[in-house]
């Protein structure tokens, strides 16, 4: 075991903020692990949160523990970022005229090149290194409709000991030569890698629908029932991003209630579902969503950038919906969750296409963490540093610019602390970042953002 003596940021189960200004933070391994059922949260490996709480009230518990104290400093949940797309890392600021030209001139002839192994594999150690050095400790991503694609990233992230999900795209249709895949062999392949990938260590597969104009009904129709067939992985997919985009979706479906009920359809709705985007939903989607238990991943930055629309958070919650955040690299302009919440917070306060409403920086950290992993169906696995979760965890520096020194200083709350770091935070806050699944070593020590070779022992 090992212990961590700084400030600690976490969640109760209502997602309210619990913070203790010195505190104490003990990892090890589950005692939970392999004793059956009761085991099956840490089947991975992984080590977890065995206490989180007061220093003064938890210092004498674990005699013999060594302790690294870290002053000044905040730990917090790893990130965890519901939707990204690892082969456009370098997409990431291409200027186009909203979506549809973005795909096309530059997404989809730059995914074209992930038929290459070593290519996918360059890009896929790249990637991770940026999540990594972001704080950002799980994400769902797509990978491209080559299945070398997945393997590639796959593989690096078990390495790595990552909690990773990832899923092949699936696009039979209106794509060009070199993404577009084949019906029957898409499906095919899909389950392949399902076999191959979803439980390994701390990966899971997502199926993988790009969104509904470039699938098939005999896709939609086979990604629905490889869902049915295997609950446990999850499903992503696009909706309701962009008003060009919706109208090209009734006029492939008129006969659908909306954009939404096309994936309804196709039994593409369920719990571990998740949305990028829901933008342009209406009431009777929304209560579609939360009656299904499909979550939206918000992607702030994202939907600034290509002039979406702005995610609507007062009909979300009015309806239940589930959500949380997402960085939707490259579309997305930043890896860093600070810049995220921070756009999110600009898309909560635009009030002239809907009801402009003020988060509360504690409510935009849970979206990126305990409130993303909840969206996932991962509650109590990661994204909180209770006890029993696995433990990947940020060390944030507050001192780390002169102005977010000067600044969070001054701060006479939580909320006030928090904020500070969501408007002037980025990469230089994140000290450290720690991978509860990292080798049996501490990873990401100052710097260091691999497991290091003998660096520690099992703790
Ligand atoms: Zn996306």
């Amino acid at each position: 075991m090992r212990a961590y003596r700084a400030a600690l940021l976490r969640f109760d189960d209502e997602g309210r903020p619990v913070h203790d200004a010195d505190g104490l933070l003990v990892v090890g391994p589950d005692p939970a692990a392999g004793t059956g059922p009761g085991g099956a949260s840490s089947a991975s490996g992984a080590r977890v949160v065995r206490a989180a709480g007061p220093w003064s009230a938890l210092k004498d518990r674990f005699p013999g523990v060594v302790v690294e104290h870290l002053p000044g400093r905040l730990i917090a949940p790893g990130f965890i970022d519901l939707h990204v797309h690892y082969p456009q890392t370098d997409v990431i600021g291409s200027p186009a005229e909203g979506l549809l030209p973005w795909l096309e001139n530059y997404t989809f002839p730059h995914e074209s090149r992930f038929s290459d192994a070593a290519y996918a594999g360059q890009v896929a150690n790249f990637f991770l290194d940026e999540l990594q050095r972001h704080g950002v400790t799980t994400a769902l991503t797509f990978a491209t409709s080559h299945p070398a694609s997945v393997d590639a990233l796959m593989a690096q992230a078990r390495a790595r000991g990552l909690r990773l999900i990832a899923g092949k795209v699936l696009q039979d249709r209106y794509s060009p030569d070199g993404v577009r895949d084949e019906t029957e062999r898409s499906l095919v392949d899909t389950e392949a890698l399902i076999r191959r990938w979803q439980g390994q260590g701390r990966l899971g597969y997502a199926i993988t629908p790009r969104f509904a104009p470039t699938c098939s009904d005999a896709q939609m129709r086979g990604a629905g029932e490889l869902a049915a067939r295997y609950p446990e992985v999850w499903i992503q997919s696009h909706v309701a991003e962009n008003r060009d985009e919706v109208r090209w979706v009734a006029e492939l479906y008129p006969d659908a209630r909306s954009y939404l009920a096309v994936y309804e359809r196709f039994g593409l709705l369920r719990e571990r579902a998740v949305y990028a985007h829901c933008i342009h939903l209406d009431d009777a989607d929304r209560a579609l969503m939360r009656a299904t238990g499909a979550a939206a991943a918000v992607s702030p930055t994202s939907n600034l950038f290509l002039g979406s629309g702005f995610f609507d958070y007062a009909e979300a919650d009015r309806h239940g919906m589930r959500y949380g955040l997402a960085s939707d690299v490259g579309g997305g302009t930043s890896f860093s969750p600070f810049h995220t919440m921070l756009a999110a917070y600009y898309v909560g306060r635009e009030g002239h296409t809907k009801a402009g409403v003020s988060l509360a920086p504690s409510q935009l950290w849970w979206q990126h963490t305990a409130g993303a992993a909840r969206a996932l169906g991962l509650e109590g696995v990661v994204g909180n540093l209770q006890p029993g979760c696995e433990a990947d965890f940020v060390v944030l520096d507050l001192q780390a610019t002169p102005l977010l020194a000067r600044r969070s200083a001054q701060a006479a709350s939580l909320e006030e602390l928090l904020f500070s770091l969501i408007v002037l935070g980025d990469d230089r806050a994140v000290q450290a970042v720690h991978v509860a699944g990292g080798n049996g070593a501490e990873s990401g020590q100052a710097g260091l953002l691999l497991p290091a070779a003998g660096a520690a022992q099992g703790i």
